[in-house]
């Protein structure tokens, strides 16, 4: 799947496109950022896409983070939730695949692109899980200093209802899930989801597949964090296990490898100059990530953004 720029917080839309959301898609419009306005529009033209993975696991991408769907007659378990606007074609993607009731949503960070959706997936039923902190960001307000966002508390209806500090599992539809928190990563609230019988793993977006990632340096990430959840990551995954990544597309484990090892690379590259008193500014202009930037930044951040993001989280 080619990477697609708006998958991530919507971008690469026009200015102004907030302002021709429909009154239903705007909610609490008033008080949200443009960024988050324009995701919602962008959702609204972006078809959802369905993978089997597993007899009763798939994998939806849209306009927001990557779902995963497991179904069986015990319930349905959806983790993220996108944009409020895919509400509608999440639903429909679902139905495409199965008549079982709703049961659990569980969200992999507080993110908006991964839980936008809640209050609309809650309302269809199902009881949405998350770590402790994803629901104490959500309930206050947030800044997302990078791209200058500032977040209003979500609606009660779309808070977590019932959270965890560690670990948890779950023995649904045949399967075992096991949910488990990341040190400080991508932020201070990621949770991977293994559904270990069908072997799919979840990472939310510890890992963006295929290019440099964000790492939300106010909400508690940290590039050595991103380092150490891929590694967690690794050791958790075999060679035939199917990892889905925040954005970008589907994943093995080689996959993961070359990303985890890119990451190292340009950290410790980072940290030299950190350490030896260069300035960010001088960092980035000696082009520390210049051998990986052909692979690696062609996404939504290129090799200078990135080694900012990475010195700052050092
Ligand atoms: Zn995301
Ligand atoms: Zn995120």
């Amino acid at each position: 799947m080619a990477l697609d720029r708006r998958q991530f917080f919507g971008m690469g839309l026009a200015a102004g496109a907030a302002a021709l959301a429909p009154r239903w898609a705007r909610g609490q419009g008033a008080q949200l950022p443009d960024r988050v306005l324009q995701g919602r529009e962008a959702a609204l033209k972006t078809p959802i896409t369905t993978t089997k993975l597993y007899d009763n696991v798939y994998l939806l991408q849209g306009a927001g983070g990557n779902m995963a769907l497991q179904t069986g007659k015990e319930g349905l378990v959806l983790v993220d939730s996108s944009f409020s606007t895919s509400v509608p074609k999440v639903k429909d993607a679902i139905a495409a695949v199965s008549k079982d009731p709703a049961d659990a949503l569980i969200n992999t960070h507080w993110h908006y692109d991964h839980t936008d959706g809640n209050e609309g997936m809650r309302a269809a039923g199902f009881t949405i899980f998350a770590h402790q902190k994803t629901r104490e960001r959500m309930a206050t307000p947030q800044t997302i200093t990078f791209f200058k966002l500032v977040m209003p508390p979500s609606p009660e209806a779309a808070l977590p209802t019932i959270t965890f500090s560690d670990t948890m599992r779950a023995w649904h539809n045949g399967d075992s899930l096991f949910l488990a928190h990341f040190d400080p990563a991508h932020t201070d609230t990621d949770i991977y989801v293994h559904f270990e019988k069908a072997n799919v793993l979840h990472v939310g977006d510890t890992w963006f597949n295929g290019f440099y990632p964000f790492i939300d340096e106010a909400t508690g990430g940290r590039i050595g964090g991103m380092i150490d959840a891929s590694k967690k990551a690794l050791e958790i995954a075999d060679k035939d296990t199917k990892i889905i990544p925040g954005h970008g597309p589907l994943g093995t484990k080689a996959d993961l490898q070359r990303y985890h090892d890119m990451l190292t690379a340009v950290r410790d590259k980072v940290a030299a100059l950190k350490a030896s008193g260069v300035s960010e500014q001088d960092a980035v202009a000696k082009k520390p990530t210049a051998e990986f930037d052909p692979t690696w930044g062609k996404g939504m951040f290129n090799g200078d953004v990135f080694t900012g993001l990475v010195y700052r989280t050092i």
